[in-house]
């Protein structure tokens, strides 16, 4: 495993995943360290995880290979600011907060540090993440590999050569989990209206999820193969899928997802 020290700055929810990740990656937990504001959110993290925390964020940054910033997004602009003088020359910073531009990380942090800007979801939080990664053209290879460690530790991670990018990641993977609870949502109540139990209807539309997600995440086929594969010709699912499709469901899901992509672009 690597060698390198990471300092989470915010030990709040992501950096705690994050941190939870590694440390069943392997990492030595010597490696960690976390700050947050108050004491009390950081006797709950050493309980977890037994690593060393501070509230101190230059003491952290002062030690630290890699600077994990998990701040929400508001206040990154003071932490990194304030941070900037005791950043080690060739550290990496990681930014993981939403909507923060490269430009305004490099603003504040400067111009000459390492910067990758990453997009992980929600799933992240169970380990099962799916996170969009942009690096500067000061992150070397070894810098890149580094990320992709601590990004896999909770998920998957793909990186993207273009920042404009991050706003088609945040349109599949940062916003996608809330599109297949819309969908389990629809489904659990139209299966009740059907005359199934709500707590039967729940269970079935649930596993369905996780199983279909397990059937496409290990098969070596894609999903609109594993689909014509339970498509029967004149079958139950042919009519649904045939209803999906004539309504105009690829058109709707584009739609929002190009209306995600707006959003994001707005909010940067
Ligand atoms: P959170 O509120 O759980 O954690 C933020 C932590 O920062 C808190 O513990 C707080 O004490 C600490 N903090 C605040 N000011 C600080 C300071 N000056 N110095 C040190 N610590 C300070 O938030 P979160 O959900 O973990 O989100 C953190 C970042 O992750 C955000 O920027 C968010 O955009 C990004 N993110 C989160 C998710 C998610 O699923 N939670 C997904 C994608 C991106």
């Amino acid at each position: 495993m690597n060698e390198s020290t990471i300092a989470f700055i915010g030990a709040g929810n992501m950096a705690s995943s994050i941190i939870g990740g590694l440390i069943n990656n392997g990492w030595p937990t010597y490696q960690l360290i976390a700050t947050a504001r108050t004491e009390e959110t950081l006797s709950d993290i050493r309980e977890k995880f037994n690593i060393e925390t501070t509230v101190d964020n230059h003491q952290a940054v002062g030690k630290a290979d890699v600077i994990m910033l998990c701040v929400k997004p508001q206040v990154m602009k003071e932490v990194l600011t304030d941070l900037s003088s005791s950043i080690k020359p060739n550290a990496l910073i990681i930014s993981v907060a939403a909507g923060i531009t490269m430009e305004s990380l490099q603003k504040w942090g400067g111009e000459h540090l390492s910067i990758v800007r990453s997009m992980p979801n929600t799933p992240s939080l169970l380990q099962c993440g799916a996170s969009g990664l942009y690096a500067n053209n000061n992150v070397s290879n070894d810098h890149k590999k580094l990320t992709d460690d601590i990004f896999n530790a909770i998920g998957i991670a793909k990186w993207v050569d273009q920042e404009s990018l991050i706003d088609a990641v945040i349109a599949v993977s940062g916003s996608g989990p809330a599109y297949y609870f819309l969908l389990m949502e629809i489904m659990e109540q139209v299966g009740s209206r059907l005359g199934l139990d709500n707590e039967t209807s729940r269970q079935l539309t649930l596993q369905t999820a996780l199983g279909a997600a397990r059937m496409a995440t290990e098969s070596s086929v894609d999903a609109a193969e594993l689909r014509r594969r339970i498509t029967s010709p004149k079958g139950t699912t042919e009519q649904a899928i045939k209803t999906f499709q004539e309504q105009g469901l690829p058109e709707l899901v584009e739609k929002a997802m190009n209306a995600a992509v707006d959003r994001s672009i707005e909010l940067a």
